[in-house]
This record gives C-alpha cells, structure tokens and sequence, in this order.
C-alpha cells in the first residue's frame, strides 16, 4: 500500500487515520487515491472510524455502500468487530483501485457485502459461511477477533489466515465473475486451473473428508479442493505479494533487485513482479526471524504456482482493456 502525507503539513500519515498528529482532520478519497483534510465524511465516520469520502451526493463511501448487511453494532464487540472487517475492506478495495477495479471509471459490476457476526445477542454463537455467491459475499466479522482468528487458523492447519486475507479470497471469486465475459479467459483458464463446471460441493465434501497436501500444483491446501477454489487462493497471493511489495517501496525501502522508483501495481511483467516480490519476502523473513516473529511469507512459489499467478495477474490488472 503507498504511503500517504497530510495535505496540510505534508506528514507522513497511514491509510486508516482520522487525523493527522498535526490536528487536521483526514478523508480518504478514493478517486484520487489521497488523503484530504477538507471533505464530506462516510456517514459512518464516527460509528466505526470509517475515514473515507462520502460518495458525492450520497451518505456513505463508497466501500460501505457496498455492505448490505452488518451486525447490530450494541450486541458484544460487534461495533469493535465490524470496525476491524471494514478497515480490512477499505484496504483491499483501495489495492484492487490501482488496477481500476470499482473505481468510477469501472462501469462494471460491484460486490455486495453481508458482514455478519456470530454473535446477535441471542446466547449462542451462530455459524457462519464465508463465500461468495452470485455477487454477495459473506464475511464473518467474528474474525476480526485475533485469538479465534488464530485459534482457527491453528485448527485448520492453515499457515496463514487473516481478515485482509478473507477479503481477498472472497473478492477473487467475485472477479472471477466479472472476467468470464473476457474473451479468451475461459479457455486459457480451464487449460491452467481444470473444469470449473466441476460439481462444488461433492469436491468441497471430499476435500474436507480427504485433504490433499499442495504438493507442488497448488499454493494451499484449499486450493486442491476445486478449480474456483484454486483461482481464489491463486489471486489472494497476487494480492498478497503485490501489496507488501508496493508497502516496502513506498516506505522508501530499497535493495539489490528493486529498481528505483519500482511502482509493483504498474508492472505488467509478472515475471519480473514475482522475482522482485520474492527478493523482499526472502529480506523481511530474515528481519522477522531476528525477533523470533514467523516468516512474512511462508510460502515457496513453484513453476506451475508462478505460471497461475502469471494469468491472474495479466487479467486482473489489464480487465478493462481486456473486455471485463
Ligand atoms: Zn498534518
Ligand atoms: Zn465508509
Ligand atoms: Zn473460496
């Protein structure tokens, strides 16, 4: 993500600020992709410290009129819940906005949200499904918890899991919607990831009654259970490794293999993309490892794992030129 300054005295300020330790109140615009100190807020401003510009002529932003269901906000931690998922949100929208995606240039179609919580005051924890389903995604709120994020992720044998991660994995299938209508992408996406006509739920079922290591076709254990499956966690990696590696730019990092001045979401090379985002989680693995913390990116990418992400880059950040 880059790196933002206040426009009044031009300190480096983060994405999910509300002000700036100058005193000036701060707006992300999305458009513009810029913090400003002079705008009409998200009508959730105070709610759930949602620091982005209302929509011209509407209530909300643009990344909470995209949620059509939320928890109610007095019943447990759900306010504190629902703050965290959203901030996730905005964060993600605001990466898929470098490659034009839901910006207002995008005529194409948007997702809606449900985010829910386990917890609606009744006394017992409801079950919730993540996924998307015909442009909805549900997300589960609850995880926005770090202990049962944790403790979820340690149940599912799982080597990473996080909100922005969800996020990301939901949303991939959501663009897997809106690519379909690209020429071209069917085919050389069934060629890549198999038939995803495949019946979804039987290979769902026998994935969690057979699990299947990765081996060296897959990047997770998930993404062996279905094709869909495969793209998603195939493009929430894109995300993942394009983001931290604009993050490490933009704090004004630099070493051996990054050219100056590297802008990642400007890279149409995935080849070059890859080998570059390698290079710094191999660094920032080294960095975490003397504080004993895991590894940034504890993932190793194989031939056929690049040449997955190599076609979901090229449509994702080309789709508007490419007819999606
Ligand atoms: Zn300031
Ligand atoms: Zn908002
Ligand atoms: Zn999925």
């Amino acid at each position: 993500m880059q790196s933002f300054t206040c426009p009044a005295c031009n300190a480096r300020v983060y994405f999910d600020n509300m002000f700036c330790a100058c005193g000036e109140p701060l707006f992300y615009e999305p458009e513009a992709r810029a913090m400003w100190n002079e705008a009409e807020p998200c009508a959730n401003r105070e709610a759930i410290q949602c620091n982005w510009v209302a929509v011209p002529g509407e209530t909300l932003c643009r990344s909470c009129a995209m949620s059509d269901v939320v928890p109610a906000l007095n019943v447990g931690d759900n306010r504190q819940l629902l703050e965290r998922a959203e901030r996730a949100k905005r964060w993600v929208l605001a990466n898929l906005s470098n490659w034009n995606w839901f910006t207002d240039a995008d005529g194409g179609m948007r997702p809606r949200f449900q985010m829910l919580s386990e917890n609606t005051g009744g006394g017992r924890a409801v079950q919730i499904m993540m996924g998307h389903d015909n442009g909805e995604i549900v997300i589960n709120v609850t995880e926005a918890d770090e202990l049962i994020r944790v403790q979820r992720q340690r149940e599912m044998g799982e080597q990473y899991r996080s909100m922005v991660g969800h996020f990301r994995h939901e949303l991939a299938h959501f663009l897997f919607d809106r690519l379909t209508i690209a020429p071209g992408f069917l085919d050389e996406f069934r060629a890549l990831f198999g038939d995803e006509t495949a019946d979804y739920n039987a290979a769902l079922q026998d994935h969690y009654a057979n699990p299947k290591a990765p081996g060296e076709d897959f990047i997770t254990a998930y993404a062996t259970s279905h094709p869909h499956e495969d793209w998603a966690e195939t493009v929430a990696h894109l995300l993942h490794m394009v983001d931290f590696t604009d993050s490490f730019v933009s704090a004004g990092l630099s070493m051996k293999g990054v050219p100056d001045g590297y802008q990642p979401y400007a890279d149409e090379n995935g080849d070059n993309l890859l080998n570059i985002a390698a290079s710094v989680a191999i660094a920032i693995n080294d960095i975490n490892r003397a504080l004993d913390n895991s590894d940034l990116y504890p993932f190793i990418l194989t031939p056929r794992i690049r040449e997955k992400i190599k076609f979901a880059h090229g449509w994702i950040s080309d789709h508007a030129a490419r007819g999606a």
